[in-house]
């Protein structure tokens, strides 16, 4: 299986799957996985309610586990709480994450998190400075897995994402730059696949949670096209964020636990400065060799105008925990092209980097950290299990 369809270089980038293997397996999951439940990268801040604008509602999804869940009282850290001020009721604000009139300060950004801006993002279609809507979730507690969101709701939206990534005739040859944002989507919809199948209700009636492994092998496995986009994915999202080392490095982590901030910059450090990552795979994707041709400007001004339209379908999600997860991935997608694509200076580039925007890169790295490993150590097995039958 792996010897013959997954061995050399993932295509488009310039590092080979046993090597993307190995990272991952070493160094990048075990420090993602860490980093992910620090404070800092668990709270993400996102607009959930907002009306789509492609077409009328057709009613969201009702089951359980669609919504996003509220937090407990006092799970925020201090800093993220309203400040009480006299005059108002007595009753000490609760905490209802995942609501839109939250008790959770929406001013925060501003006046709490030293050394993030707030900028827009032209990749992306919501107004990253604009808070009004905006809430505050706790990733840790609404992980990515089976909904039951299914259904024409859903295959619209990846129908219209793919008709937009891939503006020209499939069946004609692409360049590189062409295929760009078709390879990132379908990598991004190989991971949510697998970690639909990873986390499966298994039985209603029991509530039995597990693998469904048969749907991982339809979804995914059996397309090599989709593994091969994922990894792509993967080591795209990967190039994006050791790009940023020297300034992920330096910034500020610190909401309130001075132990936390500590963690999570030796962990930034254990991720970013790993001897193995620099001496395997030290450019996991060559952003230079792109828009170099005589129509490179003006495909990649296309490029970002779909982007921004694929930003503005995950509005259009009927359910409300995959819509958080479609809008964080689609927005760390964002922030990866942000980073490898935009025409100023580095420099520039990372003092514009919100804190919102390193939240959606790392864990959207993470999420495709979490499907490598799952594909590498039950793709073989399952494959030939699938092939038996
Ligand atoms: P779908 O996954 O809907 O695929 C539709 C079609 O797209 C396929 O028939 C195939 O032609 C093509 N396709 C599929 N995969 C790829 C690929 N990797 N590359 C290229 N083409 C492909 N459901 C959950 O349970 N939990 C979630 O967290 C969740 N998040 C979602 C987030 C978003 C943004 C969207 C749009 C949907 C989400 N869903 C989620 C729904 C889920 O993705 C599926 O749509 C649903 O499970 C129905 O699956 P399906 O078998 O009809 O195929």
């Amino acid at each position: 299986w792996r010897a013959q369809k997954y061995t050399g270089i993932v295509e488009d980038c310039c590092c080979n799957y046993e090597t993307a293997n190995l990272l991952n397996e070493e160094v990048l999951y075990p420090s993602l996985q860490e980093l992910v439940k620090t404070p800092f990268f668990r709270y993400f801040k996102v607009k959930l309610w907002c009306d789509c604008p492609f077409w009328p509602d057709d009613g969201m999804c009702k089951l359980r586990d669609c919504s996003v869940c509220e937090c407990p009282d006092n799970e925020f850290p201090e800093l993220f709480k309203r400040p009480f001020r006299r005059g108002l009721p007595s009753d000490a604000p609760k905490c209802q994450e995942g609501k839109p009139e939250a008790t959770v300060d929406r001013t925060l950004d501003h006046r709490a998190f030293r050394g993030w801006k707030v900028t827009d993002n032209p990749w992306t279609n919501d107004d990253e400075t604009d808070n009004a809507e905006m809430t505050y979730v706790n990733l840790q507690l609404n992980p990515e897995r089976y909904t039951g969101y299914t259904g024409p709701s859903a295959r619209r939206i990846w129908d219209a994402v793919y008709s937009e990534s891939l503006s020209t005739d499939p069946s004609e040859e692409l360049c590189q730059e062409e295929r760009l944002l078709y390879k990132l989507i379908s990598g991004l919809h190989s991971s949510i696949s697998i970690h639909i199948a990873a986390d499966y209700l298994l039985n209603e009636d029991t509530n039995s949670w597990g693998e469904n492994l048969t749907l991982m092998y339809d979804r995914v496995l059996r397309y090599p096209e989709r593994v091969g986009n994922l990894y792509f994915t993967y080591l795209f999202v990967l190039r994006a964020v050791t790009k940023t080392a020297r300034y992920l490095e330096q910034a500020e982590y610190d909401i309130g636990n001075p132990t936390e901030d500590l963690k999570a910059h030796s962990l930034i450090k254990q991720l970013l400065y790993n001897p193995k990552l620099q001496a395997a795979c030290p450019l996991p994707f060559d952003e230079a060799k792109l828009w170099k041709g005589q129509r490179g400007p003006e495909l990649k001004q296309k490029t970002q105008e779909q982007f921004r339209n694929i930003s503005a379908l995950m509005d259009c999600v009927g359910c409300e925990k995959c819509r958080l997860w479609g809008k964080l991935q689609v927005l760390g997608l964002g922030t990866a092209l942000k980073i490898l694509f935009s025409d100023n200076g580095e420099d520039k580039i990372f003092r514009t980097l919100q804190r919102n925007e390193a939240i959606a890169l790392i864990n959207l790295l993470n999420r495709l950290s979490e499907s490598v490993k799952f594909v590498h150590e039950k793709g073989a097995a399952l494959e030939r299990t699938m092939e038996q039958q």
